[in-house]
């Protein structure tokens, strides 16, 4: 039987999907998985190309059964048996969509995540998108860097942004307040980083030349 979980699968830091292995409804209805009669292995490859994890799958048409072990950081190996029901939706030129039900919340789902104890939807598995993830001032900064890149600009904060002949005053003067307001908002949430990167130094600081009273830790926010 195959393992999930030897690293990184930590209740509390469950992190990004990417980071997880995933049932795709689509990849297992290609592979004939949700036809009656159909069991094998499902394994999923590391950086090398060798598969590095595998859960047994039993196929079926309305549900399959997932059959694996899981633990949590260091824990021990627990076995797992899991049913997921299935279903589909009719696509607009015959082909049905298949999708997972989440076993948890009972929604509709294209992947199901191996975060957990059970596989999950992304919900559920408490998961969220790498680019969700991002801080804002990398979101800010990237907003203006395409703005400066559709003005023929240099991507450097303090380079001019001036209108390319061929655009009209109206869209550059739109485009350009856009751009000043993304460039403000990466500036303000640099500086919130460095701020509390100061406050953190200091905090630091003041820990190590004197211990600090159990109410002070209290009122750190990190
Ligand atoms: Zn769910």
């Amino acid at each position: 039987m195959g393992g999930l979980g030897s690293g990184g699968h930590n209740r509390r830091h469950r992190g990004a999907v990417e980071a997880h292995r995933r049932l795709s409804a689509n990849s297992m209805a290609k592979h004939g998985v949700f036809s009656e009669g159909w069991s094998g292995r499902w394994g999923w490859t590391g950086g090398d190309g060798e598969t590095n994890s595998w859960i047994w799958v039993v196929g079926g048409r309305d549900e399959i059964r997932l059959d694996f072990r899981f633990r949590e950081s260091g824990g021990d190996w627990q076995p797992v048996d899991q049913t997921v029901t299935l279903t589909r939706v009719p696509k607009p030129f015959g082909n049905d969509q298949p999708y997972f039900f989440c076993p948890r919340c009972g929604c509709r789902a294209l992947h199901l995540y191996g975060a957990q104890q059970r596989f999950l939807c992304r919900k559920c598995s408490g998961l969220v998108h790498a680019s969700t993830r991002e801080r804002q001032s990398d979101r800010a900064t990237r907003q203006a860097h395409k703005i400066r890149r559709r003005l023929g600009a240099e991507l450097g904060i303090d380079d001019p942004a001036f209108r390319p002949k061929h655009m009209r005053q109206t869209t550059y003067e739109k485009l350009h307040t856009r751009l000043e307001q993304k460039e403000a908002e990466s500036w303000d949430d640099m500086l919130l980083l460095l701020q509390r990167l100061q406050t953190s130094a200091g905090r630091t600081s003041t820990r190590r030349s004197r211990t600090p009273s159990p109410c002070r830790r209290r009122s750190a926010f990190w």
